[in-house]
């Protein structure tokens, strides 16, 4: 069943029950309302009859059933009975039918003075009448037919009108949530056009304030992010084309080079060196970009535990240390941490050490003195290092861009490298739920600093 035809039917369920139990209820008190009125006038009827038979000596039984039937307000199949205490029939308003009365019920309205009951189809009061020493029970019955067509029209009015009621409700139902729910048909419309190659389409985002305004916001900016992955996706199989391409063709000129003319024995030697270094930044890139794959694949799947920051960042130092000697590498604490697990943080061992290795070797390679300086500070949340150096600098444009893989600045491209670094940087310590941050002036020197959360 749709959502609309849902909402319309619990709508309509809702609004036909409140018009059912309304229209019973109605129904209900109107009926007791003519029953009790009805059996009201009986009584009177009765009393009125006792009263002229009993205390007005100037009526006799003939004149008052003369007057029984001819009053306005002389009911259908109206009779009045009155009983003296032995059950004799002392006066009845009518002659021509035969009169069936029950001595258990004189009995009753006796014992009770008054009764209010039925008698075949029509209501029939009883009452006791006591007056000098005499009692009497008096027996009014009659049919309301006035009352009860007046029932009867209720009843066809109220079914009608039930009957009505419940076909707009049942319309209006499927109208309204048709139009509530047109929105969201138009949201469904749109994001079907959606595919992979039309990803800068965006929702309508309506008014922006209801509740599908805020799912198609949302929507849109989940949009945006795949977008984005998507596109960095494409640089990245595009840098990475190019990345290969000129060592390759590199690799290819100095053949040609060599296979031109016979080459003395120097010059052979020559050709080797140069292809040889051609390999190796070959070899380094592929490496790079296998180690780039790898880690993205399984970051998320990393093992963590608590791990000192400053053990890390010690073990990156000696690493880099014996593969480049020539580097200097500073480590300072600004602050004695006021407690051991101050430099503690969860997380994995090899993926920090990783980003340490990558920033301590960024700032020898961009600094003329080769020379790294880095500070460990502590509060009570994080445990900070900032690396800095005295080296080439990143402008403010070029700031904007150096996380994204592949990205080199122009100042930094007489230097080895292929911008891979940074971009793994900056995954492994969002994936540690820290920040990075940058400062940094062109020819005077950076600091990049790394904020982890600590136990
Ligand atoms: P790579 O160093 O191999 O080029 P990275 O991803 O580590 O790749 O760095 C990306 C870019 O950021 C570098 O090409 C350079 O332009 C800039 N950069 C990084 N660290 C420094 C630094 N310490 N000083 C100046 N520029 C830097």
């Amino acid at each position: 069943m749709t959502i609309r035809n849902r909402i319309a039917l619990q709508f309509s369920l809702i609004v036909a029950s409140i018009l059912v139990a309304f229209s019973v209820l109605i129904y209900f008190v109107s009926a007791t309302y003519r029953r009790e009125e009805f059996y009201e006038r009986l009584k009177n009827k009765g009393r009125t009859t006792v009263r002229f038979l009993v205390e007005v000596k100037e009526v006799d039984q003939e004149l008052l059933k003369i007057i029984d039937r001819n009053t306005l307000t002389a009911l259908i199949d109206e009779k009045v009975l009155i009983f003296d205490a032995h059950n004799r029939l002392i006066y009845s308003s009518v002659d021509d039918q035969v009169i069936h009365y029950n001595a258990r019920l004189l009995e009753e309205v006796r014992q009770q003075k008054e009764i209010e009951t039925f008698s075949g189809g029509n209501e029939l009061v009883g009452i006791l009448y006591q007056q000098n020493g005499r009692d009497l029970v008096v027996l009014s019955s009659a049919y309301d037919q006035f009352g009860k067509s007046k029932l009867d029209n209720l009843r066809l009015t109220l079914g009608w009108g039930l009957l009505g009621g419940l076909s707009i409700t049942i319309g209006l139902g499927v109208f309204f949530a048709g139009q509530s729910l047109r929105p969201i048909n138009r949201i469904n419309e749109q994001v079907s056009a959606i595919t992979a190659r039309n990803l800068q389409q965006r929702l309508d985002e309506g008014n922006r304030r209801d509740e599908l305004g805020q799912l198609a916001i949302n929507f849109n900016d989940v949009l945006h992010r795949l977008e984005q992955a998507f596109e960095q996706q494409r640089n990245f199989v595009s840098h990475a084309s190019h990345e290969l391409r000129t060592p390759l063709a590199a690799l290819k000129s100095e053949i040609q080079l060599g296979l031109r003319r016979p080459l003395t024995v120097p010059e052979h030697e020559k050709v080797l060196v140069n292809l040889l270094s051609d390999t190796d930044r070959l070899i380094s890139l592929t490496n790079s970009l296998l180690f780039l794959a790898r880690t993205l694949e399984s970051i998320q799947s990393v093992p963590f535990q608590p791990i000192r920051t400053d053990d890390i960042l010690f073990l990156a130092k000696d690493e880099l240390l014996s593969a480049k000697p020539a580097y200097t590498i500073q480590i300072d604490y600004e602050n004695i941490p006021n407690e051991e697990t101050e430099t503690l943080v969860n997380g994995n061992e090899g993926l920090l050490k990783q980003v340490m290795l990558n920033l301590l070797d960024n700032a020898c390679k961009y600094s003329p003195d080769h020379t790294a300086q880095v500070r460990i500070s502590t509060d009570d949340q994080y445990c900070r290092i900032a690396v800095h150096d005295r080296g080439i600098g990143i402008s403010d444009a070029d700031r904007q861009h150096i996380f994204e893989s592949f990205y080199r600045a122009p100042n930094a491209m007489v230097y080895d490298g292929f911008g891979i670094g940074l971009s793994i940087c900056y995954r492994i310590i969002e994936l540690h739920q820290g920040t990075f941050t940058v400062d940094s002036q062109l020819h005077v020197g950076s600091t990049f600093t790394v904020s982890l959360p600590h136990v």
